[in-house]
Formats: C-alpha cells, sequence, structure tokens
C-alpha cells in the first residue's frame, strides 16, 4: 500500500488498527475451508461508521480497491483479498443497542456475532429468527451482506425478512443511514433490500436495525428416518401443512451422518441409520408434544423416531447435523456447492447426482430440506500442497477436474429448475456460473447499480459481477 494512504488510514483509526506485518494479517487472508487463500496488503479495523467512511473515502481518492469482512465464516471466498485488496474487518463495530420489546425490534452494529445478539434478544424476552451453525462467529452485516439463511428459514424466512433498516457507507464514502424500522415506510428505493445480499460490492453495512421474533420455550426435537429420500420429502409436506410451530425441517443422509459419528455409527439408533433422515423441530408457548406425536404418527417412518428428553439430548441431536460442515472439512477443503432446488424435484436431484462425480471422490449432501436448499459437497478431489512455513495447506487453484465437476452438479441444479446460489452468496467461487441462472440483461443491471453506488469499483472487486 501506498505508505500516505497509510499513514492517513493509521490517523483515522489508530497505529494499532492498521496490519501490515504478514504473520498478522495471515488470518485475515484465507477463508474458513482454507480453499480461499490471498494476502491483504493491510487489515483496517475501525470502531465506528465515521471511521469506516473516512476509510473508504481514502481507499476511494487513491483507488485502492477493499474487501470487507466480517466473522470471515462466509463459505463462497467472498470475505478474501484475493488481489492483495485492504482488508476492512468490521469486528469493533459490536455495539448493541436496548431493545425495543413494543416494536420488537433492535439496532446492532455491523459487527456483532449472531451469538451475542441471540442472547441479548433473549434477555428481553425475545428471540432473533435467524440462526446458523457459524453462529458464534459469523456478524450481522455479513449475514445482512450474504443473506444467510439457516436453520429456521422454515419459519421465519432469511435475513432479508429481519432486516428493518440499514446504515451503510458507499463505494465513494457517504453514508445512507434509514434505521427508523418503521412497519410501513414507502418513500422511495428499498436501499437496505438492496445491500442486503450484496455480498459487500455495493457499500459497508454499518449498523441494522432487525425484526425480533416471540420466544418459544417449549419444544419438542425429533429424528425421523426414511427409507429413501423420496420419502423423506413426502413427509415434509405432511409437517409443514400440518405443524404451524414447525420451526426447522432438516434432511442428513447416511453418508454425511456416517461421517459426523465415526466409529459411533454402528451403535446409533436405527432413526439415525435409516438411509434419508429428517431433523424436525417445533417451538411453541405451549408444549408442542402432543400436536407433533399425533402427525408423526401417519408418517411411513423407516424406524422408531428418536425424540429428544430435555435440552442436552437436543443438543446432540444438533451436533449431528450442525457437524457435518467441520466432519467434511476434516477430509480436506471440498468442493462445497449450495444449491436450491423445488422441494418436488429434491429426490430426482439427489438420486442424478452420482453421475456427475467422479469416481473415487466423495459425496455428501445435507441441508434445510423446509427451504429446498441443499449443500452438496464433493470430497477427495481439491489438492492441497504442503506448506512448509508451518499453518494448513494451500489449496491449488481449481484445474479441470474441479471446474467440469462444478459445471455439471450446477448444471443439474439448473434443469430441476433451482438457484446455482441458496444461502452463501456468488462470492469469488461462483463468478464465472453467474450466467447459468441470471440473464444478460439482469447482469446489465446489476453492473449499473454497482457502478452508481461504487463509482470507483473499489467494495470487493472480485466478488459478485467482478470484471464490471
Ligand atoms: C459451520 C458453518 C455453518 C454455516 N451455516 C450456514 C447456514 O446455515 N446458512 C447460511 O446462510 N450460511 C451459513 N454459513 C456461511 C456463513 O456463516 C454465512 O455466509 C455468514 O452470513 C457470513 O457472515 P460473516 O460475518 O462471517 O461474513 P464474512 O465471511 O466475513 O463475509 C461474507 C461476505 O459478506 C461481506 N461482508 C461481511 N461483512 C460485511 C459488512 N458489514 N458490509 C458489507 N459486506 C460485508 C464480505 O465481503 C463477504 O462478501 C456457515 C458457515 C460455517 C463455517
Amino acid at each position: 500500500v501506498d505508505p500516505d494512504v497509510l499513514a492517513k488510514l493509521r490517523a483515522i483509526v489508530g497505529e494499532r488498527h492498521v496490519l501490515v506485518d504478514p504473520d498478522l494479517t495471515a488470518g485475515y487472508s484465507v477463508d474458513w475451508t482454507g480453499r480461499f487463500r490471498g494476502s491483504a496488503s493491510a487489515v483496517v479495523r475501525p470502531a465506528s461508521t465515521a471511521e469506516v467512511a473516512a476509510i473508504v473515502r481514502i481507499c476511494a481518492a487513491g483507488r485502492s480497491p477493499l474487501v470487507v469482512q466480517g466473522g470471515n465464516t462466509g463459505l463462497v471466498g467472498g470475505s478474501v483479498p484475493m488481489a492483495g485488496e485492504i482488508v476492512v474487518h468490521l469486528g469493533r463495530l459490536d455495539h448493541l443497542e436496548p431493545v425495543d420489546t413494543v416494536a420488537a425490534q433492535v439496532t446492532v452494529g455491523a459487527g456483532v456475532r449472531l451469538a451475542l445478539l441471540h442472547e441479548h434478544a433473549r434477555l428481553a424476552g425475545l428471540a432473533f429468527g435467524v440462526d446458523l451453525g457459524a453462529r458464534d462467529s459469523c456478524t450481522i452485516g455479513g449475514m445482512i451482506a450474504t443473506n444467510a439463511g439457516g436453520i429456521n428459514v422454515v419459519r421465519h424466512g432469511m435475513m432479508r425478512q429481519q432486516v428493518m433498516g440499514i446504515e451503510a457507507v458507499l463505494g465513494d464514502g457517504s453514508v445512507v443511514s434509514h434505521l427508523s424500522g418503521l412497519p410501513k415506510d414507502n418513500t422511495g428505493y428499498d436501499l437496505a433490500g438492496l445491500l442486503t445480499g450484496s455480498e459487500g460490492t455495493l457499500g459497508v453495512i454499518t449498523r441494522a436495525r432487525l425484526r425480533l421474533v416471540p420466544r418459544y420455550d417449549e419444544r419438542v426435537t425429533a429424528v425421523l428416518g426414511f427409507a429413501d429420500v423420496k420419502a423423506a420429502v413426502g413427509a415434509s409436506g405432511h409437517l409443514r401443512r400440518r405443524l404451524a410451530d414447525l420451526d426447522a425441517l432438516e434432511l442428513m443422509l447416511a453418508p454425511g451422518i456416517a461421517l459426523v459419528l465415526g466409529t459411533d455409527y454402528a451403535s446409533a439408533p436405527d432413526a439415525l441409520r435409516a438411509p434419508a433422515v429428517l431433523l424436525v423441530e417445533v417451538a411453541a408457548h405451549l408444549d408442542p408434544t402432543d400436536a407433533f406425536a399425533s402427525v408423526v404418527e401417519r408418517l411411513d417412518l423407516a424406524a422408531v423416531p428418536l425424540v429428544a428428553i430435555g435440552s442436552e439430548q437436543r443438543a446432540r441431536l444438533w451436533a449431528i447435523r450442525e457437524g457435518h460442515t467441520e466432519a467434511i472439512g476434516r477430509l480436506g477443503p471440498p468442493i462445497k456447492l449450495d444449491v436450491s432446488v423445488p422441494i418436488a424435484e429434491i429426490a430426482r436431484f439427489v438420486a442424478a447426482l452420482p453421475a456427475v462425480v467422479p469416481d473415487g471422490a466423495g459425496l455428501v449432501v445435507f441441508g434445510h430440506l423446509g427451504d429446498g436448499n441443499l449443500h452438496v459437497n464433493v470430497t477427495g478431489v481439491l489438492r492441497s500442497v504442503a506448506n512448509e512455513g508451518g499453518g494448513p495447506p494451500p489449496v491449488l487453484p481449481p484445474d479441470a477436474t474441479v471446474e467440469s465437476i462444478e459445471h455439471d452438479v450446477l448444471t443439474l441444479v439448473v434443469a430441476h429448475g433451482g438457484s446455482i446460489s441458496a444461502e452463501h452468496g456468488i462470492g469469488i467461487a461462483k463468478v464465472r456460473h453467474l450466467t447459468m441462472c441470471r440473464s444478460a440483461e439482469e447482469i446489465a443491471a446489476f453492473r449499473a447499480i454497482k457502478r452508481a453506488l461504487d463509482p470507483h469499483l473499489i467494495l470487493n472487486p472480485s466478488v459478485l459481477v467482478a470484471g464490471t
């Protein structure tokens, strides 16, 4: 970085919050899976919207590209400085304002971690409607920027449905702030909606006004085993229609559960060893056990249901579902394809997948069945090389085999009427595939919006509409 730019950045945030030593910037330069590894020319850690605005103005004036980073748990490489960009890390924007219990809303800084927001809402007698496995690390800003989904979308929708207002710094350093949270406010373009899912390409989100939902303390959590995916999908329709308090509806398949449980798989209860397994949670103010039992007894199950008794057993069932990402990661960096297909197509799609995965590669599929969202993981294909300096081995850039697997899986998704990204976004990983599900006219409109809000094209230049 130009020493003059560095000096100005230090003047804004203080010496200690501008990192340039490669040992210190290394952790900000690689993604959670180890697949995307870049090198930050500097990491800047602002503590307020005004500091973010000043940083962006400096970068805009110097035409210095920057990458916005929250918890760095994104799974498509969007938070990684692949071309030596400056990383703007938002972890210090972690202020939680008091909960407005009348409106059931709260305003929080973009760097607030999801688990802390959950706790903050819980203490006020409410809850936040989005939850996901990365809750201890991912930030509200990153979740808005990716329009994150997670395990409760079936009941509360994605981040877009929770965002009532946003404060953000646009690419020229100007600040837009609309945090009144009015449920009815038809005064022009929906900037909050536009920034939601924009993956850091249109503005740096610094604060957000969020909707909260009722806190349900009575829960039933159960594992239901089915003979195949088709039977599980059929049952999911029944559960959605009959259970008004359905909170989560997750799909796991035998290879994924076996990977998570390891040697314990052989002795696991039958419901967990069925070919297709649903993890179902119902939450309400009054105990929903009877309502749940009367619906489940009509299902064609392959085994006796496994119902969690108490919070410890409940946590153990969820650990199996949430342990998938980590267990897959232990096999080496996977090719991760987060996709959605119409629910009615899921069984046919899953059945067709093995044909597009080469012999010798592993295939682990799981996901949020209630939303038609599957995480397709192909293992044993991405290659890494030894890291002589220690630390995790770097992953080699995708070769022809990787590219053809990605292309074939995503082609199958589109052929089944689906989307090539359900909840993780396009990031860097899927830039070259965007045309598979967006028309030339749509991409031209994306680019026009990008140029309008980020005139010098400095925000996350390798992401989503790269090459604008
Ligand atoms: C174990 C595990 C489980 C997961 N489960 C789910 C899941 O169920 N559902 C789901 O949707 N995702 C899931 N994810 C992916 C990830 O947690 C989400 O994408 C999350 O929203 C990323 O938040 P973050 O703060 O880590 O963002 P980062 O990874 O830091 O950034 C993600 C993107 O958002 C941009 N960004 C970050 N902060 C801001 C900001 N303040 N303003 C503008 N742009 C910003 C970045 O530039 C990048 O493009 C999972 C990840 C892991 C590791």
